[in-house]
């Protein structure tokens, strides 16, 4: 095939893109086979995918793939195209950056976007005191940073981090991470100093959020000590682990607690953030304050770009070129931002999350209504999951969450599956996906759970 028929049957990309669920071929069609066949011969196998598509186009809130089938995009690459996948302004700020210059490496010689972006950040992250940001890559070089920044400025080197968490895959966030397989079996030994403890998960442990917070502080105090303790990291809402919404008052005395003993309390909102929730940020959710805060997914609507954001005297206690790196706030990632940005706050995306979030919770509760399968449903805004039992004994059902999420990918869905137990369908739509095709979404899902 010639590349002037390949171009001419791929359509653009961004919200012109056509808002349909279309499936033309089996999934994976034929030119998509071809590409998975080369991937399997020249990508190392751990890196694993869960659709069988190769993406030629995406926008709004459907990926198409090279065989020309057009998916529902329930899953915005993990909570990452939160504004929509090439969106009009992110594609013209990260064209015109190209074309301008792609990097000097601030460390080197600094640029405006960079401080533009930090100061977004600053004014953006709940919390009424003076803050200052840095830039870096991915999600993970953020939580490491923000652990290098607490260590520095306590003196303090233990770090204390949740059951269900999830903070990355280097060998530091690999230690904070909970969940042994696929993020850490087989890759230790892990970074030393991080202590694990239970949270609060009220759908499993029954308890208040002031009881789940006390056994926490409890057996930080007996087993670690307030006194090595650097910092306490949390994602308000967990994520990977199954977005396990803490019981109320869970996360406001464990800050509280912090702060009576120079802790330092960091919010991973590396998936929670950019109005993902409902909020710009979850925090403001549970009323917190907390003193860093990691960004990365939603932040630059693809671009790799991730900050930590925080009380400026925590922030300035690394010394100067303590903290950095070559690519961190790469001008087009900090122009895509920017861009990012701008449409989060004028083009009303955090009430959209929230209408995203009625929608799916009236859907799925009166999926609920008729099936009992559907243990716990829970979330924020646009990030809401369905937690799946045994309807008689409420064990986590794995098998039956797998059998549904494939019912959903061979139909022409991009569903994700999280959770501890592997049995949590999680929904992470772009907030630019239009009502129809959510709903659509959810009658896949829910003929796939009738026939399972
Ligand atoms: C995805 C994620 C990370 C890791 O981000 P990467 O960009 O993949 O390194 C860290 N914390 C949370 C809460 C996440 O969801």
């Amino acid at each position: 095939m010639t590349l002037t028929d390949e171009t001419s049957t791929i359509p653009a990309g961004g919200p012109t893109l056509e808002q349909v669920r279309r499936i033309v071929t089996e999934l994976p069609g034929p030119r998509s086979a071809a590409i998975l066949a080369r991937k399997a011969d020249a990508v190392a196998s751990g890196v694993a995918h869960s659709m069988p598509v190769s993406v030629v186009a995406a926008g709004g809130g459907v990926v198409v793939d090279a065989d020309g089938n057009s998916l529902i995009d329930l899953g915005s690459g993990i909570a990452v195209t939160s504004v929509g996948n090439a969106h009009p302004k992110v594609a013209a700020a990260v064209a015109a950056q190209a074309a301008q210059f792609t990097h000097t490496c601030f460390m080197v010689s600094p640029y405006e976007s960079y401080v533009d972006v930090a100061e977004a950040l600053n004014r953006l992250t709940p919390g009424g005191f003076a803050k200052k940001t840095a830039l870096f890559n991915s999600g993970a070089e953020a939580v490491e940073n923000a652990i290098k920044i607490a260590r520095k400025h306590t003196g303090r080197q233990a770090v204390v981090a949740f059951d269900h968490g999830y903070h990355g895959r280097t060998n530091l966030t690999m230690a904070l991470t909970a969940k042994a397989m696929p993020y850490k079996s087989g890759f230790g030994p892990f970074a030393p100093e991080i202590y694990r403890v239970p949270g609060s998960y009220p759908y499993r442990d029954g308890l208040t959020g002031a009881e789940a917070a006390k056994r926490a502080i409890t057996l930080i105090e007996k087993q670690i000590g307030a006194d090595s303790l650097a910092a306490v990291i949390i994602e308000p809402i967990q994520g990977e682990g199954g977005f396990i919404v803490p019981a109320d008052g869970f996360l406001d005395a464990v800050v509280a607690w912090c702060r009576e003993n120079g802790v330092v309390f960091i919010a991973d909102e590396v998936q929670t953030g950019f109005a993902r929730t409902g909020a710009m940020f979850a925090s403001e959710i549970f009323g917190i304050e907390p003193d860093l805060i990691t960004t990365a997914k939603g932040i630059a609507a693809g671009l790799p770009l991730a900050g930590v954001t925080g009380r400026a005297e925590i922030m300035d206690a690394a010394h100067a070129g303590g903290l950095g790196g070559t690519y961190g706030g790469n001008p087009i990632a900090c122009a895509a931002a920017l861009a990012a940005i701008d449409a989060f706050e004028n083009d009303g995306l955090v009430e959209r999350a929230q209408q995203i979030g009625t929608v799916l919770t009236e859907r799925l509760r009166a999926i609920r209504e008729n099936d009992p399968r559907l243990g716990d449903i829970r979330g924020h805004g646009a990030m809401i999951a369905v937690e799946f039992v045994d309807a008689e004994t409420g064990a986590p059902d794995a098998a039956l969450t797998g059998a549904v999420a494939k019912a959903c990918v061979a139909e022409g869905v991009i569903i994700l599956t999280c959770g501890t137990f592997g049995n949590v369908i999680r929904f992470l739509p772009p907030l630019s996906i239009g009502d129809d095709l959510l709903n659509e979404g959810i009658d896949v899902l829910a003929a796939a759970l009738e026939r399972a």
